[in-house]
């Protein structure tokens, strides 16, 4: 052999793929939407998408190939609202009272009761998961249903939200909660006709409750998130944006990130206090960390910004609204127009703070007046400190005014920032309770086609534990806007709904721009990362109801393959 064919040959195997997939319809994502029919991975990146024929010719005898009998490939799917560190411990260490555990009361009821027995005396019995809007009985879960199973055993079942829980009688006594407490700040304690509590706790009223929960273990977080982490890969997901997490955390994500058992781009909020000095330490501690552009390391774990609070929720009515909520849809309930989370000039100064420190911010904002506030805060910040690329973000962004869209759009084209964050699946798994509250409203809520009208991307997200964490879902509610019961009266309509291929921006490059990654991950393009689904359906040509039953068939991250249906 001459030196130079050795050469040559060297060249080659160098240039040879270590997996290629071929013979599929490659959905790209990429700014022209093109189609392909097969990828070349090599280590961690792509290096090449195109025709089988040239495709193939990176194979080379080490190299893996997957024939994808035709099958679609998407962007590993990306979820840029997941509670995903705190509500996966929940997942696996709460008590699951959730819509597919539990239909009624009597449900919730047992459930809580056989727990009860298996508790040593005085044990905290803690669940998640139950919606009102879903149980047969269409009310509350009180404390005298639980004190009838659970007798002296503090019960506590956080609603799916997570904005109110409901505590039986031996909480709310540990919780030194009597007729006489009064309401905290930004918080309800909700009361009986007699005036007796009645169990449910809403937004800053739950801390009474939940600050004597036994703390969870470093081992509890650790070994949830690494579990979890293989169930978002089942489904074809590869990045998450959790946002409003704490140091316990950070420190257990760094855990199992130094062990290499995280398959997933995890790209973290700090949860911000409410009060100034909160703001400050939070700076002080995190700021220099939290440089998305310039931090991102190896690009699988990032400290990205901040999550400040500006309201509650649409389920509790405790949502920051112009004109006060509705009940069973037609009915006014009173004056009551929710409430913001903390005093709104403290808000608007917190962010302002975050701002100047240039810290990444998104907002959890719900009501069309907590939506207004902070746009209005964020037009305020950059007004005074000019700076393109923070890209802000408006969590949730339920039911924006005329004016909160001309504005978000205007500050993304001037400056970058003030991009929704929604979840498309509040109206189909939150909808049997938000259509009621929201009335005639409702149609407007997720006003997705007139995002794309002002030219405004968003960037969607599950919120699970609050809707389940798939991502088909989302893609699926984002045309559909169905509720789980099929509420009678098509309370979303259909105007707002936008085409698949919209929703699955939502959910690949748009998402990526939520987490600064939209140059590395997103789409499937040369060079960026080998992060990408294949699927069982082609999402481009089966029906709306088929999305939502999508089932992922290989999951690849990073250019490994991470998952593989059995
Ligand atoms: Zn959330």
């Amino acid at each position: 052999m001459t030196s130079l064919t050795a050469i040559l040959l060297l060249t080659l195997r160098m240039q040879s793929a270590d997996l290629v997939l071929h013979n599929g319809k490659v959905i790209t994502v990429d700014s022209a939407d093109r189609i392909a029919q097969a990828i070349a991975i090599r280590g961690q990146k792509i290096i090449a998408v195109g025709s089988d024929a040239d495709v193939l010719k990176l194979a080379g005898k080490t190299t893996r190939r997957v024939d994808l009998k035709g099958r679609a490939v998407t962007p590993g799917l990306i979820d840029a609202h997941i509670h995903f560190a705190p509500s996966g411990v929940e997942r696996y260490t709460r008590l699951d009272v959730g819509y597919a555990a539990a239909k009624s009361v009597a449900d919730i009821v047992h459930l809580v009761g056989a727990r009860a027995r298996e508790t040593a005396a005085g044990g905290w019995i803690i669940g998640t998961g139950w919606d009102e809007g879903k149980l047969a009985e269409k009310r509350y879960v009180t404390a005298a249903d639980l004190d009838a199973v659970a007798g002296d055993q503090p019960v506590a079942l956080v609603h799916t939200t997570g904005h109110y829980l409901v505590a039986n009688s031996a909480a709310l006594r540990i919780a030194g909660i009597t007729r006489d407490t009064p309401d905290p700040q930004a918080g309800t304690i909700d009361r009986l006709p007699d005036g007796e509590p009645s169990g449910v706790l809403k937004e800053s009223a739950m801390d009474l409750v939940n600050r004597h929960w036994p703390a969870l273990t470093a081992a509890d977080r650790e070994r949830a998130i690494a579990r979890f982490a293989k169930e978002l890969n089942a489904e074809g997901m590869t990045a998450v944006k959790d946002p409003g997490i704490d140091g316990d955390d950070w420190a257990a994500y760094r855990a199992v990130r130094a062990r290499n058992e995280l398959p997933l781009r995890v790209f973290v909020l700090w949860s911000s206090g409410k009060t100034a000095q909160a703001a400050r330490d939070l700076i002080a501690s995190r700021a220099s960390m939290s440089r998305p552009y310039a931090s991102t390391g190896d690009d699988r774990l990032i400290s990205g910004g901040v999550k400040v609070f500006m309201d509650g929720s649409g389920g509790a009515r405790t949502a920051w609204m112009w004109q006060p909520w509705n009940r069973n849809t037609t009915e006014v309930d009173g004056t009551n127009t929710g409430y913001p989370a903390a005093n709104p000039d403290t808000l608007r100064a917190l962010i302002r703070m975050y701002h100047d420190a240039g810290m990444h911010v998104s907002v959890h904002s719900i009501g069309d007046r907590a939506i207004d506030w902070t746009v209005g805060s964020f037009e305020a910040a950059l007004a005074a400190k000019p700076t393109r690329g923070l890209r802000h973000g408006i969590i949730h962004a339920n039911i924006p005014t005329d004016s909160a869209i001309a504005t978000m759009a205007r500050l993304e084209r001037d400056y970058d920032a003030a991009y929704p964050e929604p979840s498309a699946s509040f109206t189909w798994y939150i909808g049997d309770v938000y259509a009621p509250n929201f009335g005639a409203r409702a149609k407007r809520l997720n006003p997705f086609a007139t995002f794309l009208k002002n030219g405004i991307h968003w960037a969607n997200g599950s919120d699970y534990s609050v809707t389940p964490f798939p991502a088909r879902y989302g893609i699926w509610a984002a045309i559909a806007r169905e509720t789980l019961l099929g509420a009678p009266g098509d309370p979303f309509g259909r105007d707002e709904s936008v085409d698949v291929r919209a929703a699955l921006r939502a959910v690949t490059i748009w998402a990526a721009h939520q987490i600064f990654l939209e140059k590395k991950i997103g789409s499937i393009e040369v060079g960026k990362y080998a992060d990408l689904a294949v699927w069982d359906r082609d999402p481009y040509t089966v029906s709306t109801a088929e999305l939502k039953e999508m089932k992922c068939e290989l999951t690849v991250f990073n250019g490994k393959v991470v998952f593989e249906a059995p």
